[in-house]
């Protein structure tokens, strides 16, 4: 019965929580008054071109990179998450949001620092607060994925900058 109850909350390919127990958290952090809580959503910006270059296995292989680098870089009383694909939900009850952006600054140190493969893992990251009991979770939720996909948009053009550059180099010193 416990492995049941195991399966029914956690993912399978990380070890995370799932969507169904974020889910739950979520709505019970918020009656119970967990204030400041802060939402962080993260999502890989490589697994696409990975899949795409290496195949599946190199893929889920990204994905469980993250997935540690997000349960390694927060405590145990935080919901680390995976939604699905390669999205990531993280709660941090009693959390303000100027810790919350400590939090994930100390994620993205660790993704520039990984380097035990091939790989380099980019993660889009973005953070909101739900600071007192009368605002609407949905929409902190909703400003948290606004702020993940600004942050995607901004490593996009950072990752073509650099492809760009060396295509340059390529071509000049031919
Ligand atoms: P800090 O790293 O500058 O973190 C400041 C505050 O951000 C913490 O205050 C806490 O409220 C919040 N915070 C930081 N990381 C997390 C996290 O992973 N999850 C959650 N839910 N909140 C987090 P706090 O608790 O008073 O800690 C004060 C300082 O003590 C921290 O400053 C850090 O220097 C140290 N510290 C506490 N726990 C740990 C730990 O497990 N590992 C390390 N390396 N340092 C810790
Ligand atoms: P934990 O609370 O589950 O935290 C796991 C990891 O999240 C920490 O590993 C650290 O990498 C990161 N982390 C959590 N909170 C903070 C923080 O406030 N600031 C920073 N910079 N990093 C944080 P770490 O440091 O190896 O610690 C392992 C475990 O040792 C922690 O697990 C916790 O149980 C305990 N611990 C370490 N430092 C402190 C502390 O200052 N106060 C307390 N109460 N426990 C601590």
């Amino acid at each position: 019965e416990e492995r049941m109850i195991y399966l029914g909350y956690h993912d399978d390919l990380t070890g995370l929580y799932n969507r169904y127990y974020y889910e739950e958290m979520i709505i019970k952090l918020d009656r119970k008054d967990k204030f400041p809580l802060s939402i962080i959503i993260a999502d890989s910006n490589c697994l696409k071109m990975v899949n795409d270059t290496f195949g599946h296995e190199e893929g889920d292989r990204v994905i469980q990179i993250i997935a540690d680098i997000l349960q390694d870089n927060t405590r145990e009383g935080d919901v680390v998450a995976r939604w699905g694909g390669d999205e990531f939900g993280i709660l941090l009850p009693n959390t303000s949001f100027k810790s919350a952006n400590k939090i994930v600054e100390r994620i993205r140190l660790s993704c520039r620092e990984w380097n035990k493969g091939l790989i380099t893992p980019s993660i889009a990251l973005g953070v909101a607060t739900k600071t007192d009991s009368n605002q609407c979770l949905k929409k902190i939720i909703n400003i948290a994925e606004n702020r993940m996909y600004n942050d995607k948009l901004k490593n996009k053009r950072s990752i073509d900058n650099s492809l760009i550059l060396s295509l340059e180099r390529s071509l000049l010193s031919r």
